[in-house]
């Protein structure tokens, strides 16, 4: 399965192959100051599976995090592994917003107060064990 998407502008094009490694809605810190948003609903994918065309803007939030936005227009991307690994893909940003639906809430002991979790999905406090 192929599945594309890019920023808000179009100056960033991505691709990303096969099945995601997990859909999950990170409620953390640095991904609600780093999106602008009340959290991050992403597709993690292996970083090989993903194809990037355009200029994109590069901001470590962490140690072993970069997150990715379009140079042009602002919009955020992806949050990028600095070891190789793995990207969270936002999923707002597929050309389908439906082509995944998360399956877990994950860092909820960050969750902002007013944002009510009642999809039955499993919920950690971190990240899962
Ligand atoms: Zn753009």
């Amino acid at each position: 399965m192929t599945r594309e998407g890019g920023c808000l502008c179009g100056a960033v094009r991505f691709t990303c192959e096969g099945e995601p490694l997990n859909v999950r809605i990170c409620h953390c810190r640095n991904c609600q100051k780093a999106m602008g948003s009340p959290f991050f609903a992403r597709a993690l994918y292996d970083q090989r599976a993903i194809t990037l065309k355009g200029d994109t803007g590069h901001y470590p939030s962490s140690d072993h995090l970069d997150r990715v936005f379009c140079k042009q227009c602002g919009t955020r991307l992806f949050s990028w592994r600095r070891n190789g690994t793995a990207a969270g893909v936002a999923l707002a940003n597929f050309d389908d917003r439906n082509a995944f639906a998360p399956t877990e809430h994950i860092w909820v002991s960050e969750k902002i107060a007013w944002v009510r979790l009642d999809d039955d999905l499993p919920q950690y406090p971190k990240g899962p064990t």
